[in-house]
């Protein structure tokens, strides 16, 4: 392999590592976001069952509530019962107390129908606890993944950047210059393969003559079609570029 056009391949390495770089450095906190919104709109559907709970035990006790104050307003109809002095006024106070009596039923008829739901809703809402509990555990180990690959993002920029100084100290202005106009024009990518006469960046195919100048000559030739510095790699044999 011809030595300026291998560390060509090496910059060209760098180049595209760095390009991939760039972009995981806009994607992961995009992707961290998307976990996040995720987990969240999870954990608001999840409480469905548990706010249904809440709500039924706070229903519970304002009908104890209610039960504990008819109670009272019965003990007291009774009291007053012991002071009347006709019969009408009697007459009165028991239909007071049979009516207590039978809104209270009414109330208790409903406590026994809270309870029973709530005894359902008990179960449910534990599930729903250890369903949380697991997503939760999935959604901080995902998240965490993410993090660290986006830690380390910054390091491995310096580490390849660092890596293609030392390259282009060995490689002449003027091919490093052609190098990088031809890779602003074809998506980043300025040198690349030939096998079987097709031209790795674009697929065209190469004229048979180039195709074999390429095998055999010193020289750098570029791709008729798109122009990028073309080398000859062949695909079934183990790289030569190492
Ligand atoms: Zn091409």
């Amino acid at each position: 392999m011809k030595e300026k056009l291998l560390l060509l391949i090496k910059i060209q390495e760098c180049d595209s590592e760095l390009v991939k770089l760039s972009a995981k450095k806009k994607t992961l906190p995009e992707n961290i976001e998307k976990l996040n919104q995720e987990f969240s709109a999870f954990e608001e559907g999840i409480k469905k069952n548990k706010l249904k709970y809440d709500e039924l035990k706070s229903r519970h006790s304002e009908n104890e509530t209610k039960i504990k104050k008819i109670n009272e307003s019965i003990v007291k109809t009774k009291e007053r019962m012991l002071e009347v002095k006709n019969n009408k006024e009697y007459q009165a106070m028991l239909k007071e107390i049979e009516t207590a009596e039978s809104s209270r039923g009414e109330v208790e008829t409903s406590i026994i129908s809270i309870l029973d739901e709530l005894d359902k809703l008990a179960v449910l809402v534990k599930k729903d606890g250890e369903i949380l509990k697991q997503n939760r555990d999935k959604y901080e180990q995902e998240k965490k993944t993410i993090e660290d690959d986006l830690n380390a993002v910054d390091s491995d920029v310096v580490n390849w950047e660092q890596k293609r100084i030392e390259l282009q100290k060995n490689i002449p202005d003027d091919l490093i210059a052609r190098y990088e106009r031809i890779r602003k024009r074809n998506k980043g990518i300025g040198v690349t393969s030939v096998w079987k006469a097709v031209c790795n960046g674009c697929h065209m195919n190469i004229p048979p003559q180039l195709y074999n100048e390429v095998q055999r000559s010193e020289e750098l030739f570029s791709c008729p079609n798109c122009n990028r510095i073309i080398y000859f790699q062949d695909i079934e044999k183990p790289s030569e570029i190492s």
